[in-house]
């Protein structure tokens, strides 16, 4: 059986060090895996990033399981039948990842008494889900929404958040999902190397902070949100630190499955005042880009709150000296996401460097297109 490593640290089957021990253990079940998930790695025991050392059952289960909550059993495109068979051998709440089919695969975990199903749709929309996960979005989608209803309480997703979709995209799902009574627990895409997807970026802090926002709200009923037009949250309230915890099953807190101590994308504990208040920062924080045509072509790329934090300006124009280009960058930084002040600033430079291609006002709309 695969055990992932932190499991079998905290079990006692290997060594090693953990700076936040997990409070589920995670096996893996099913040898070898058909799907060809585009964000996966399942080459050499190491699945989604994480390595999956092989012990033999026996050995698994005689082990301690004291410090965990919960066992998790994700389940390869193989392993359904192996899961059934190993799920009243546990001695704490199964719950199970499977991409389940048909409603019977459902029915047969819960009678052979799993506390919780997961069916990933791990895609936000059934285009992306093409893309990457082969498909199969609808049908998966339909399968929740029925056993949601079938099993109340008992039915979990998981969601990649950072594969293409919008905000407002993975709002939606989430609302359709609490309205079905499935529960869904986050994770940031995480670039696995080896994988078709292994170049892709993680999401940005920003955008993975409002959908965890957003998803509390809607656990709570709220459903009425607002978006610009890039479809990016707007107007959050202010939540509990507990919002950037990991989110699934209870007990799950896979700690830093898709980030890094240093940058988590969901705590594995619960934050601090500090580190709430970061991360209620972070989703203050907005990425645009836009392409404007002056009399060439400006690309913008910006990370903005109320003013700008970053800023990078490319295009077929040119600037003479060419440091010109900097330092209308620098002076940007810290600028209130105001017009007249982008534009006073633009112009303050252009008194200095002469501009071939764009003038203060050309620049300054391609500017408010990445950030307005
Ligand atoms: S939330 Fe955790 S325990 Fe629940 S199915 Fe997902 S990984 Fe497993």
């Amino acid at each position: 059986m695969r055990v992932a490593v932190g499991t079998a640290i905290i079990m006692g089957l290997m060594n090693g060090k953990m700076d936040s021990p997990p409070t589920t253990a995670h096996f893996l079940i099913g040898e070898g895996c058909d799907y060809s998930c585009a964000y996966c790695s399942s080459k050499d025991a190491r699945i989604a990033r994480i390595d999956w050392p092989e012990f033999p059952v026996e050995k698994v289960l005689a082990s301690s399981f004291s410090g965990f909550g919960r066992v998790c059993l994700q389940l390869t495109s193989f392993g359904l039948e192996e899961a059934i068979g190993l799920i009243g051998e546990i001695p704490l709440p199964v719950s199970v990842t499977v991409r389940a089919e048909k409603k019977d695969d459902v029915r047969k975990l819960f009678s052979a008494g799993a506390d919780r199903v997961c069916v990933p749709l791990d895609a936000c929309t059934p285009e992306i889900s093409e893309k990457v996960c082969r498909g199969g979005f609808v049908k998966q989608l339909e399968l929740l929404e029925w056993a949601g209803k079938e099993f109340p309480g008992k039915i979990a997703t998981h969601l990649i958040i950072g594969l293409g979709e919008t905000e407002r995209e993975s709002v939606e799902l989430l609302k359709k999902l609490k309205y079905s009574g499935v529960y869904a627990g986050l994770f940031a895409f995480t670039p696995a190397k080896g994988s078709p997807l292994e170049a892709m970026q993680k999401p940005h802090i920003g955008a993975y902070r409002r959908v965890q926002i957003a998803r509390y709200l809607i656990m709570n009923g709220y459903v009425d949100f607002s978006y610009n037009s890039r479809g990016q949250l707007l107007r959050l309230p202010e939540v509990p630190g507990e919002v950037f915890m990991t989110s699934g099953c209870p007990d799950c807190n896979r700690p830093y499955f898709d980030g890094s101590p240093s940058k988590p994308y969901n705590y594995p504990r619960k934050p601090t005042e500090k580190e709430r208040t970061l991360a209620l920062g972070q989703a203050k924080l907005y990425e645009g880009q836009s392409i404007y045509k002056a009399q060439k072509l400006i690309k913008v790329k910006a990370e903005y709150s109320d003013k700008i934090e970053r800023i990078k300006i490319t295009g077929d124009f040119f600037i003479h000296p060419e440091e010109g280009l900097e330092e209308i960058e620098k002076k940007l930084v810290g600028c209130p996401v105001e017009k007249g002040e982008i534009m006073a600033r633009i112009a303050d430079c252009l008194t200095r460097f002469e501009a071939f291609g764009f003038d203060a006002n050309s620049l300054t709309e391609a500017i408010m297109g990445a950030v307005a």
